[in-house]
């Protein structure tokens, strides 16, 4: 590891540094070494240990904002250059369906040149077999899928593995003498040019040290995963949105991948926490969360069994403008990105991050898209149509 030491070799000098190993910090990490910089990557767990843990996230490219669209398009194709460059599949064939849209809703995907169809009510089968019928059309979203998670964070801490250092990070702050960022942690002082905070719900707290001040929210979100009744031996289920509020609750849902089971949860809705490893508040009832799951599977989704085979609390961060909002900001050689749903969004942001931290300068379509996540830029970017 070519990390060049000082004479008392407690502080170490590095180019460019990336703190979380996360998906997003391997790939910000991948894409700066693929532009042949001297990179390094702080990660105290092992790789993908926060957010990006489990085994699936779901692809899709239908957003309020247009702009985020714009960048899961971009993000698709970052996908499959991953996929070409790992010969795996990182992304399935399934798709996704929306249900409770209105044609304003596809104007983004109309906009972009995204693969979308409605489906009428009569027709659900053919893209949702396990659905019970339904008031109104399906909004379909072929090209989407279920993310192999895991997978993508083995093959991408894979390509980076030799530039991991395996360091928790305790502190960044910009040092007295004002040469580059230092970076704390148990065994040494590190000081580098450049550095990326990509420490998930740890970054509003590391970056406070440089005066950023991220106004990130954080949540427990329950997530059962239930049987498929063939066992997943039928056509693949695709990834599921529905807003419509017609079975009592809204609900995202995806498989995970070929294994016969599918992940449900209800959009937006956790536990509230002041940090990420809170004690959840006493009476605090999450089989409450797991029960409404259940009942909105026995009711729209005959073919999975409403009895959960498994459950996984994680925690969900959140900026003030809601579940798509992300935001990237940069001051004193320090850049940081914080969000939420942004495993889809990782090879388009990994390449941005990567421009953050080379230019010194967050790209203007993040600072929109920051503006927007506080709130500041008024509404999200949307034609009607
Ligand atoms: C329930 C749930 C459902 C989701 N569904 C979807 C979905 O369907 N589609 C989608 O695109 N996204 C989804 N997401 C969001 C997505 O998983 C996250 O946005 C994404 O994984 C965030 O990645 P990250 O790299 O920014 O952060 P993380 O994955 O949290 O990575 C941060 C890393 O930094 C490390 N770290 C932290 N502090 C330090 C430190 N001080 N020093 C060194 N290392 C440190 C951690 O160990 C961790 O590995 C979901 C998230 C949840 C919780």
């Amino acid at each position: 590891m070519p990390v060049s030491r000082s004479s008392s070799g407690l502080r170490r000098q590095l180019d460019v540094a990336v703190v979380g190993g996360g998906v997003l910090g391997l790939a910000a990490t991948d894409a700066l070494l693929r532009r042949g910089v001297d990179v390094h990557c702080f990660e105290g767990r092992p790789p993908g240990s926060g957010q990006s843990g489990g085994l699936t996230r779901s692809f899709r490219h239908r957003h309020d904002d247009e702009e985020l669209v714009a960048l899961a398009a971009e993000s698709l194709r970052g996908w499959r250059d991953w996929e070409r460059r790992c010969g795996r599949r990182l992304i399935g064939p399934e798709g996704a369906a929306y249900l409770g849209m209105v044609a304003p809703d596809a104007a983004g995907l109309r906009r972009h040149g995204i693969e979308h169809r409605w489906v009428r009510p009569a027709e659900q089968d053919s893209v949702f077999g396990a659905l019970a019928p339904v008031d109104g059309p399906l909004l379909s979203d072929p090209t989407a899928g279920a993310i192999r998670a895991r997978r993508t964070i083995d093959v991408l801490a894979g390509w980076v593995r030799d530039r991991i250092i395996p360091a928790h990070v305790h502190a960044v702050s910009v040092p007295g003498d004002g040469d580059g960022v230092e970076l704390q942690t148990a065994d040494a002082i590190y000081r580098a040019r450049s550095v990326l905070v990509c420490a998930g719900t740890a970054t509003p707290r590391l970056v406070a040290g440089v005066g950023l001040d991220l106004p990130l929210s954080c949540a427990l979100h329950v997530r059962p995963h239930f049987r498929v009744r063939d066992g997943g031996d039928g056509e693949p289920l695709p990834c599921w949105v529905d807003r419509s509020g017609q079975f009592g609750e809204t609900v995202y849902g995806s498989p995970i991948g070929r294994t016969g089971r599918y992940v449900v949860g209800l959009i937006g809705e956790g536990v509230d926490v002041p940090y990420p490893d809170a004690a959840l508040p006493p009476g605090t009832a999450m089989e409450a969360y797991v029960r409404r799951v259940s009942d909105y599977v026995r009711a729209a989704l005959p073919g999975l069994d409403p009895e959960p085979v498994g459950v996984r609390v994680c925690v969900m961060s959140k900026l003030p403008a809601g579940s798509d909002a992300l935001g990237v900001w940069h001051t004193a050689g320090v850049g940081a990105v914080v969000g939420h749903n942004l495993f889809k969004m990782a090879p388009a942001l990994g390449e941005l991050l990567a421009d953050t931290a080379l230019g010194g300068a967050v790209p203007a379509r993040l600072r929109r898209l920051t503006d927007r996540a506080l709130g500041v830029a008024a509404a999200p970017v949307r034609v009607a149509g």
